[in-house]
């Protein structure tokens, strides 16, 4: 039973019908409503993501809205318009992961791909942080299938490594064929071919000249006592939605979209976290990583160019590693 995720158009704003019952749901949903429309004139709104269950606790969902993260991401590494735009949906569909992890684990999302990526690797943690890269190729490189009908990641590998938080337990790899090289099609097969969960993922990012103006995103999920009916009312209000990136440009508030897809049916939030850029590179990890390329290396970088640069991938902050720090690195590796 895998969710077919929403087609992307054009069109907005919350429509929610009256509700059946006056339950306390139900009434909440109905202020949600209101601030829908006056969400447009107000600040914006920061990047965060918020989880939510169903009061029966059969769907669960969480929604993001991460555009300043993309954007500043993005620009760190220099890429615009259809890169920017996958590598948004490459952090976002990382926490989309992480946001179902427990505190402690870390998730490493990589996906090797034909088409406008080669491969993106981003890490993203429960506590909403995350940091990421990609290797971009260029639309005259780039391969879309067979039939030239594939999604912008065209065809490869989807893999989802989750290390435990606590030392000695044995991560977790699930890896799953690029089907349709869209990663929110590609991520709902995740997670019914690798964790049985039925999901429903939409990612969305929208750029405007050199600038990311929205990236978003959900994903829900299906739990095992769901009923059929309750599936088919939320994927009915996920179908709903015609064009998510022009839907989040209008109103990112992530509250705004779990009360477009849930509707009538009363959900209750359980958690907010605020998203944030975070690298865990050091002089100490960049050192280690030279360390690595062994004796006679070191030796040759420091008898020809004296010192030794790394940058790193993920933030591109650069290291050196003087005269001196080869010497100490060649002297406790002998
Ligand atoms: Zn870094």
């Amino acid at each position: 039973m895998a969710w077919e995720v929403f087609p992307v158009t054009e069109r907005v704003q919350c429509k929610i019908e009256e509700p059946r019952e006056k339950s306390w749901g139900s009434l909440f949903l109905r202020a949600v409503t209101g601030l829908c429309y006056q969400s447009l004139m107000t600040q914006p709104v920061s990047d965060k993501w918020i989880k939510c269950i169903s009061d029966q606790g059969s769907i669960r969902g969480v929604a993001l809205q991460a555009t300043q993260l993309v954007r500043s991401v993005a620009s760190m590494h220099h890429l615009t318009g259809i890169h920017a735009e996958v590598l948004g949906e490459a952090l976002m569909g990382a926490l989309m992961v992480a946001s179902y992890c427990k505190t402690g684990e870390q998730v490493n999302l990589n996906v090797r791909g034909s088409g406008y990526s080669s491969q993106a690797l981003v890490d993203a943690h429960p506590d909403g942080a995350v940091r990421g890269y990609l290797l971009p190729r260029s639309r005259e490189e780039a391969f879309f299938g067979e039939g030239g009908d594939t999604g912008p990641w065209g065809v490869g590998t989807l893999s989802v490594l989750r290390t435990k938080g606590k030392p000695g337990t044995q991560p977790y790899i699930g890896t799953v064929p690029l089907v349709t090289g869209f990663l929110a099609k590609d991520l709902t097969f995740y997670w019914l071919q690798s964790e049985q969960v039925p999901s429903a993922v939409g990612l969305a990012v929208k750029t405007e000249g050199d600038e990311v103006v929205a990236a978003g995103g959900f994903l829900i999920q299906a739990m095992p006592q769901a009923s059929l009916s309750e599936i088919k009312a939320i994927e009915q209000n996920i179908k709903s939605i015609e064009s998510l990136s022009e839907d989040l440009a209008r109103d990112a508030d992530p509250l705004h979209l779990l009360a477009q897809i849930f509707q009538n049916a009363t959900f209750m939030i359980v958690q907010e976290t605020p998203l944030k850029f975070k690298c865990h590179c050091s002089q100490e990890r960049a050192e280690r990583a030279l360390a690595l390329s062994g004796a006679a290396e070191l030796r040759d970088i420091l008898k020809n160019e004296r010192k030794a640069s790394i940058r790193c991938d993920f933030c591109t902050k650069e290291y050196t590693i003087s005269a001196k720090d080869l010497e100490r690195l060649l002297a406790s590796s002998a």
